[in-house]
């Protein structure tokens, strides 16, 4: 595996704002937030992306899940609603091989995204 970004965060080797870490999940900050509150949640395993998803890792996703509403309300966001993204690959735009959900709030956001 090259070095991941991610996985380095996780390690505590590169910093970042931290929001929320239990045994299994790690949410910080991104870097460059598209909203007053972007949040990156991702699993402390390595998974490259959502294609990597089988049987027995999937228990990730619900990991990644359950904190999601603590994450809401810590932030604020949790009354007003939130959107949350995946991309996977190339046409999706995702840029860091390491499986990772955005959790973007404090503003609205239009849907089709265009
Ligand atoms: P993707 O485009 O892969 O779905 O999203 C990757 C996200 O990770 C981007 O929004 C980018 O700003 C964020 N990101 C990339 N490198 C770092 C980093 O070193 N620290 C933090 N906090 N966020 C990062
Ligand atoms: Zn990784």
């Amino acid at each position: 595996m090259n070095k991941c970004i991610f996985c380095s965060i996780i390690k505590k080797e590169i910093n970042a704002s931290i929001v929320y870490e239990n045994s299994k999940v790690l949410a910080f900050n991104d870097i460059s937030p598209i909203s007053p509150k972007h949040i990156i949640i991702i699993p402390k395993i390595h998974i490259k992306s959502t294609n990597e998803i089988d049987q027995e890792n999937c228990h990730v996703i619900s990991e990644i899940f359950e904190i999601i509403p603590t994450i809401a309300k810590k932030n604020g966001f949790y009354n007003n609603g939130y959107r949350i993204v995946n991309n996977c690959g190339n046409d999706g735009g995702q840029t860091v091989e390491h499986l990772h959900f955005h959790l973007l709030g404090g503003r609205s956001f239009k849907w089709p995204p265009g």
